[in-house]
């Protein structure tokens, strides 16, 4: 009877042992998910966690002498069998479940997991749909953005922030810890990575806000979003976008306007090898930006290889037919 109470506490001590084991594994696996940019949410003291849970389960077991491991393992090894004592078991079942449910509630009290509460703790743009109109404009380089947005500035008050003239801006700001990353990506018709970008824009747009005096405002946002992150972030972060204009344009006329552009505009990037690039990442990353907002109704498409004055005409004709006069 006592033996084979020993062996049942030897169990149901193993099985204690795998489950805290087991826990633990999973709560390190949920503390190494945890992104580095929500690192405030990181316990900074994991050693002493994990070393707490070894301590309860490994060392339980070592620090017990052979007498007392044999006397709850085997009545018969216990001497003369006839004295079992219990105190063992219990110490060892005590303890492992002491540490069992210390571990559980350890789990509780965890930081969240913000993969796990990102509904819960979404941010809310920092500008309302109601009061801020936001446009993207979109094109392949030397499609025409910047030349039509001028015009609907003049038009119909827009506020006109180019993502690539913020971007150089930044890049030329004495002091500036990512002018060198951004020279880079620039030269190489790759894309700045979108927390640069969007924090470029959203304080643009903030400027420009707080100087109209008005909380009414309306953007252009011009070469941006040129990839799905920036987008999902700008609309989550800053405000969600309106509409897309978008100047569709080929290669061809593109390169040409480009190079003719690239005699007197001192760019870094207005030269064959890096309109090639550039072409390329606009197929490849930017051109599924617009196919998405056109899957969500959200897309204006203009012809955009005629001359400045036709192509304008037809976006204000499409922009007034979609928004109305007073959008
Ligand atoms: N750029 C970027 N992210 C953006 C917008 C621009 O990284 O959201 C970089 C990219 O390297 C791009 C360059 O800035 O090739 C020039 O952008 P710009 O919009 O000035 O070029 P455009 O399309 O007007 O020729
Ligand atoms: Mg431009």
């Amino acid at each position: 009877m006592s033996v084979a109470a020993a062996a049942a506490g030897r169990q149901v001590w193993r099985q204690l042992a795998r489950n805290n084991t087991g826990t633990s594994a999973a709560i390190r696996r949920t503390i190494s998910s945890l992104p580095k940019s929500h690192s405030q949410f990181r316990p900074t003291s994991l050693p002493a966690f994990t070393t707490t849970t070894t301590t309860t389960t490994s060392k339980a077991v070592p620090r017990l002498s052979q007498s007392q491991y044999r006397s709850y393992s085997s009545g018969g090894s216990s001497g003369d069998g006839t004295k079992v004592k219990f105190w063992p078991f219990v110490v060892v079942l005590a303890a492992g479940t002491g540490g069992w449910v210390l571990l559980i509630n350890r789990q509780k009290n965890m930081p969240p997991n913000p993969k796990q509460t990102a509904s819960s703790t979404k941010p809310t743009p920092a500008f309302s749909p109601s009061e801020v109109t936001v446009l993207f404009v979109l094109g392949g380089p030397g499609a025409g953005k910047g030349t039509q947005c001028a015009n609907l500035v003049t038009d119909f008050s827009f506020h006109h922030l180019s993502a690539g003239d913020l971007l150089r801006a930044e890049q030329d700001r004495p002091g500036s810890q990512y002018g060198q990353l951004i020279q880079d990506c620039i030269k190489n018709g790759a894309i700045v990575p979108m927390e640069v970008t969007v924090a470029l824009l959203e304080n643009a747009m903030a400027d420009a806000i707080k100087k109209s005096g008005s909380r009414k405002a309306r953007f252009l946002i011009d070469g941006f979003p040129r990839k799905m992150d920036q987008a999902f972030q700008f609309e989550k972060v800053v405000c969600p976008a309106k509409l897309v204009l978008f100047f569709d344009c080929p290669e061809q006329v593109m390169e040409g306007r480009l190079l003719e552009r690239g005699k007197t505009s001192g760019r870094a990037d207005d030269n064959a090898e890096s309109i090639r690039k550039r072409f390329r990442t606009f197929v490849e990353t930017s051109m599924p930006v617009v196919e998405y907002y056109e899957k969500e109704g959200k897309v204006i498409k203009v012809d955009a290889t005629p001359g400045p004055k036709e192509v304008y005409e037809d976006v204000k004709r499409k922009l007034v037919g979609k928004l109305g006069e007073n959008f």
